[in-house]
């Protein structure tokens, strides 16, 4: 297996063990099919530009980034799960869609493409990284002057570890067991920091909220709570 800087091997290795699963929406990765008409509208609904140029970090399976190719995005997924993307461009073929998915670390990727994207989205990926700071400064520099960025993630709190650890991987199995560690959620105001020390100027934040009699999330804006969405912009 190949060693990445500011990846944690281990992290990878889970996500390539379950790269079969991204698109069984009834599989382990459901709850990301479940919550992505809702995420992917967070992110559209503030992009004004006609077919954006949208780097997607930590795409996985590429269930995001196909959302944002349907909506008329031209878009560029990357991770480091060599399973992942390839199970992401199978999926793509198969739908006809033009997704340029690459096994490359974002940090090369933007010193190679800066200023390039009119949005970076990067969902549900911080909290698998050994040092999230490095990658907020890398997708700032793949970043357009005046351009997006959307970071969505799980905060630190009691309530997200029983929720989305205890509840979610192993009472209601809306998750791969072991898919987090406690030590690594984010807490909104840690975000906030790190996106500021970057140069980020915060816009908003959203929380995706879980009904566990219905199955079903909704957004809730202004607020934080397990789940959250955070939409910054770079100075022009
Ligand atoms: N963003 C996707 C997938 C989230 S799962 C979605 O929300 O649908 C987290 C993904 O981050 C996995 O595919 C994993 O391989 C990837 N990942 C973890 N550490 C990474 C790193 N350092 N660089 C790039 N991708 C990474």
């Amino acid at each position: 297996m190949t060693t990445f800087e500011n990846a944690d091997n281990k992290e990878i290795d889970k996500f390539d063990r379950v790269s079969q699963i991204w698109w069984d929406p009834k599989g382990e990765m459901g709850t990301l099919h479940t919550i992505n008409p809702l995420r992917t509208n967070f992110i559209t609904e503030k992009l004004s530009v006609s077919q954006p140029k949208i780097l997607d970090v930590g795409c996985g399976g590429g269930i995001l980034s196909e959302a944002l190719a349907k909506a008329g995005a031209q878009v560029t997924g990357t991770d480091l799960s060599e399973a992942s993307l390839e199970a992401a461009r199978h999926h793509a073929k198969q739908g006809g869609l033009e997704i340029e998915y690459l096994y490359e670390r974002v940090e090369d990727l933007a010193e190679k493409r800066a200023g390039t994207y009119d949005a970076v989205t990067c969902m549900e990926m911080l909290e698998h990284v050994p040092e999230p700071n490095k990658i907020i400064a890398a997708c700032v520099k793949a970043l357009k002057p005046g351009g997006h960025i959307f970071f969505s993630t799980i905060n630190r709190t009691p309530k997200a570890f029983l929720f989305a650890i205890v509840g979610g991987e192993y009472i209601l199995r809306l998750l791969p067991r072991g898919t987090h560690s406690y030590s690594k959620l984010i807490r909104p105001s840690e975000l906030k920091d790190w996106s500021a020390q970057n140069g980020l100027t915060y816009a908003r934040i959203a929380s995706l909220m879980y009904n566990p009699f219905n199955g079903t999330f909704k957004v809730a804006m202004g607020k934080e709570d397990v789940n959250y969405m955070m939409h910054f912009t770079k100075s022009k």
